[in-house]
């Protein structure tokens, strides 16, 4: 089985930063070397890698995400959050990391995002080194 990262969101659109949460999890596992893949097994939800040093990155790639996919365009989808479903494509569901020395391969400025874009909800992450 995959380690759980449990996050909790606190807006219907939010980036998470969960790269620490993800290393602690390859730490446990004694992996140390390989690849470490970040799972987010939810259809309204993503998860991406960008820069973390300075904030208004995340925000910049919301509003834009917002902008490009509008909650209501006419959409089928009866549950009334296919704007969340579209947004959780567009960004992915995985994304997989080197492991040396038991340690994640970051670039200097790089993060790990889980994006939440149906929130506020509690979700889960898997990682598996
Ligand atoms: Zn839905």
């Amino acid at each position: 089985m995959p380690a759980i990262v449990n996050v909790k969101t606190n807006a219907r659109t939010e980036m998470v930063d969960i790269t620490s949460m993800v290393q602690i999890e390859v730490a446990k596992s004694g992996v140390t070397g390989g690849i470490c893949v970040v799972f987010v097994p939810h259809t309204t939800a993503a998860v991406t890698i960008n820069e973390g040093a300075d904030p208004d990155v995340c925000r910049d790639i919301i509003a834009k995400l917002n902008q490009m996919v509008p909650p209501h365009e006419g959409y089928r989808h009866s549950e009334g959050n296919s704007d969340s479903h579209i947004k959780a494509s567009l960004v992915g569901s995985s994304v997989s990391v080197l492991v040396e020395g038991g340690r994640l391969v970051l670039g200097t400025w790089q993060k790990i995002f889980f994006c939440e874009f149906d929130g506020p909800r509690s979700r889960k992450v898997y990682v598996k080194a």
